[in-house]
């Protein structure tokens, strides 16, 4: 049986100090479920835990939980789980950075396939049967076709990608033992296109260190951070020759792990592109951010950066068709005016931070 509408769960986000944990924090809280977050604090912001708690109503306050752990320590994980009563797990805790990935592979292949495999033993010991995972499309690789459907091959052309595809290829595994064994287990790997944007309260937003991102460095020329953004490549045989992708705003898209989470039945096992089924090209996304932001935004036209595809776009339709959920910000101006009004309000991020209560 599914959770069904309305039902309020209580589900472990790993990596909730995070980007995207932190806005799946924020909304699965919105959306009444009880949120233990799991984050080691290696990349992530507690600050970010602490203003997401902030901004709770009191009782409400309640509702999250804070552990400074690694999920991949097995016996600690699966005592957290137990003794919170969770019942789903939606795992955002990883590694993300492609460069980083090619020279310190090690460090991705144990920290997104190795600790992850930790955490489903954990769930196989504390009994937790659903679990929804952040794949990406990297995954693809250089796909020869866009836009993407799930069937496309998977291809990965960096250690990234390879870690993230491990790791599907462990939960189909899994999910295949717990059929034969009839355990209930049912999970999702979700395969993100570019996640963009920011909360739109601005109580927390995205703030990476170092930031590699096209949006936020685009962003950063604006507020006169940095001098220029660097085009990486103006010769790629697309529309006006730099790289195509499709951006989807990190609100729909930690929706989408709710609205899947609620429609899992034991057995299944989904794959889901996450994206608005448009791509952007780079010149795009900074005419876009100039006439959002109504600034100068300086560019200097560079090389190509290895391991770049030309475009990645998402065909979106089959999480549309099966569970009806599509994304809502589908304006590339109001994703980019998000996170221009993250940044307008947090110029430091969360390095200078207000921060109030803690979340315990
Ligand atoms: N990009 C760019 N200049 C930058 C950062 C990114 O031209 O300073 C390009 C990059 O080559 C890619 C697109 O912007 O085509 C999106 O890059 P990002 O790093 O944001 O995400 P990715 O697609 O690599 O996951």
């Amino acid at each position: 049986m599914g959770f069904g509408k309305g039902s309020r769960l209580r589900i472990m986000v790993t990596g909730g100090a995070g980007y995207v944990g932190s806005h799946a924090t924020q909304r699965m809280l919105a959306k009444g479920h009880d949120v233990v977050v799991i984050d080691n604090l290696a990349r992530g912001h507690k600050a970010a835990i602490d203003r997401i708690h902030g901004a709770l109503e009191g009782e409400a306050r309640k509702r999250l939980t804070f552990v400074q752990g690694d999920v991949g320590d097995r016996s600690a994980v699966a005592a957290t789980l137990r003794s919170n009563g969770v019942e789903a797990v939606m795992h955002f805790a990883a590694s993300a950075y492609v460069g980083e990935s090619v020279t310190d592979p090690l460090a991705y292949h144990a920290n997104n396939t190795g600790a992850a495999v930790e955490l489903l033993r954990a769930c196989h010991d504390a009994g937790v049967g659903r679990f929804i995972f952040s794949s990406t499309c990297a995954t693809y690789g250089e796909p020869e076709r866009v836009p993407i459907v799930e069937t496309t091959p998977q291809a990965p052309v960096n250690p990234y990608g390879w870690s993230k595809l491990h790791f599907e290829r462990a939960l189909s595994d899994y999910a295949e033992a717990c059929r034969i064994e009839g355990r209930d287990f049912a999970h999702a790997a979700l395969r993100y296109f570019n996640v963009a944007g920011s909360d739109r309260s601005t109580v927390i937003g995205e703030w990476h260190q170092p930031e590699t991102h096209l949006i936020p460095i685009v962003l950063e020329v604006a507020m006169g951070k940095r001098e220029h953004v660097t085009i990486f490549g103006t010769d790629y045989a697309t529309s006006d020759g730099t790289c195509v992708r499709d951006y989807i705003h990190v609100e729909d898209l930690v929706d989408a792990h709710e609205v899947v989470l609620r429609s899992l039945e034991a057995g299944d096992a989904r794959r889901y592109n996450l994206g608005i089924g448009r791509g952007y090209s780079v010149r795009e996304i900074i005419d876009t951010a100039r006439a959002v932001t109504g600034r100068e935004i300086r560019v200097v036209e560079g090389t190509r950066r290895a391991g770049d595809p030309p475009a990645l776009v998402a065909n979106a339709s089959k999480i549309a068709e099966e569970i009806g959920w599509k994304a809502q910000i589908t304006d590339l101006g109001a994703i980019i005016e998000s996170a221009w009004k993250w940044y307008q309000a947090n110029p430091d991020g969360y390095d200078r931070d207000p921060a109030a209560s803690s979340a315990g």
